[in-house]
C-alpha cells in the first residue's frame, strides 16, 4: 500500500515542502507521497481524525495551526511540549505523537548564521506564533540572557512568555508592545533579530523599516526568501539569513521521524533549490513573476513559508 503523509496548514500552496519530501521518498525507494492539504481552523480537527488511519506515515503541520494541533494529538515529544507547538506528527498504531523538529532546524539556522562569531547573548524576536516557540526554545536553550518579543496582538507574545515561564527563569524573557520607537530602542541593545512573522511571505513589506536597523546585527527571517527585509538589513551593514536552512532541517528531521532513516539531505537540498528555481508561487499559489536570479545569496526572492 502506497503510504501517505500530508502536509497541513492554511494556506499551503505556497509550500516548497512537497518537492523536498517527495525527492527524499523517492531517493529512498520508499513507497510515499506527499500532499498538500489545505484546512481552515474548523477543518483542523477533522484532518487530524483522518491521518490516524493505517496508510497514513503522518503529518506535517504549518501556519497557522502549529499551537491549534497540540491537544488534538496523543503525546508530545520533549520539544513539541516545551514549546507548546507541533509541526510534525507520527502514528503509533492509532495514537498520534507531536513532535517540532523546527527547533533542530532553527539551531542549524541560527549556528550558520553566527558562524564563528560568539554566540551573543541578547535577542528580538517579532512574532509570537508556532515558529517564534521555537525559536524562542532554541534561544533558552543556547543560554540567551535576554530575549524580548514583539508582537502585533501582545497577549499572544504574554501567552508565550507565560508558557516558557519556569523554562526562562534563570534569563529575562518579555514581551513588549509593537511600538517602533520601542523596537529601535530594543534593537540598540540586541544582537540577534529573528523575524517569526508571516509578513513579508506574501508581498515586499517588512516589519520594521530599514533605519531602525544597527550594523552588525544578525537577522534571520524565517521565511526562505530574499525578504525587504533582508536586503534592507543587508544595506544597513547586518548579516543576514534566509529560513531556507532551517525549512530543509525541519524537513530532515521530519523524514527520518517518518521513516526511520537518515534523510537523503543533500537529494532535499537540490529538490528544494529546484523548486525554487522552477518558479515560486504565492501562497494563494498564484505565479509571483520574480525572476529567481534577483535573489542569489541569501535566498530567493518572491514569497513562501514552510
Ligand atoms: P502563525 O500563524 O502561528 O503566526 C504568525 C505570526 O505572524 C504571528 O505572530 C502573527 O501575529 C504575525 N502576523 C501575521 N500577519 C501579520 C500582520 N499583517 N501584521 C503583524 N503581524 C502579523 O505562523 P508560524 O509561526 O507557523 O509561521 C510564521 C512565519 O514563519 C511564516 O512565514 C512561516 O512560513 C515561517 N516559518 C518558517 C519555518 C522554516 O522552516 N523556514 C518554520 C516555521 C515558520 P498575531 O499573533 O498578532 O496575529
Amino acid at each position: 500500500m502506497t503510504k501517505r503523509v500530508v502536509l497541513i496548514g492554511h494556506p499551503v500552496a505556497h509550500s516548497l515542502s512537497g518537492a523536498m519530501q517527495q525527492a527524499a521518498f523517492d531517493d529512498q525507494g520508499i513507497d510515499a507521497t506527499y500532499e498538500l492539504w489545505d484546512r481552515p481552523p474548523i477543518g483542523l480537527p477533522d484532518a487530524i481524525g483522518e491521518i490516524r488511519g493505517d496508510d497514513f506515515l503522518g503529518a506535517n503541520v504549518t501556519i497557522p495551526h502549529k499551537e491549534r494541533v497540540v491537544p488534538l494529538v496523543d503525546r508530545l515529544t520533549e520539544e513539541g511540549q516545551a514549546t507548546g507547538a507541533v509541526n510534525t506528527i507520527t502514528r503509533e498504531g492509532r495514537r498520534l505523537v507531536g513532535h517540532n523538529t523546527d527547533v533542530p532546524g532553527f539551531k542549524v539556522a541560527l549556528d550558520k548564521l553566527i558562524g564563528r562569531q560568539k554566540m551573543p547573548r541578547q535577542a528580538i524576536v517579532l512574532g509570537a506564533g508556532g515558529g517564534a516557540r521555537a525559536v524562542v526554545f532554541g534561544l533558552i536553550r543556547e543560554s540567551f540572557q535576554r530575549v524580548v518579543i514583539f508582537n502585533r496582538h501582545l497577549h499572544r507574545a504574554e501567552a508565550l512568555v507565560k508558557h516558557f515561564g519556569r523554562s526562562a527563569s534563570h534569563m529575562e524573557l518579555r514581551a513588549m508592545p509593537w511600538h517602533e520607537s520601542i523596537i529601535e530602542a530594543e534593537l540598540a541593545k540586541s544582537k540577534v533579530l529573528v523575524n517569526a512573522t508571516s509578513i513579508g511571505l506574501t508581498s515586499d513589506v517588512s516589519p520594521i523599516p530599514g533605519e531602525v536597523l544597527p550594523p552588525e546585527l544578525f537577522v534571520l527571517d524565517l521565511i526562505y526568501n530574499r525578504t525587504r527585509l533582508l536586503r534592507d538589513a543587508e544595506a544597513a551593514g547586518c548579516i543576514v539569513s534566509d529560513g531556507e536552512l532551517m525549512l530543509l532541517h525541519q524537513g530532515a528531521a521530519a523524514f527520518t521521524l517518518w521513516t526511520g532513516r537518515p534523510a537523503p539531505i543533500e537529494v532535499m537540498g537540490r529538490a528544494l533549490s529546484a523548486a525554487r528555481a522552477g518558479g515560486l508561487r504565492s501562497a494563494e499559489g498564484e505565479p509571483t513573476g520574480e525572476p529567481q536570479e534577483a535573489a542569489a545569496g541569501a535566498g530567493a526572492s518572491g514569497p513562501a513559508g514552510a
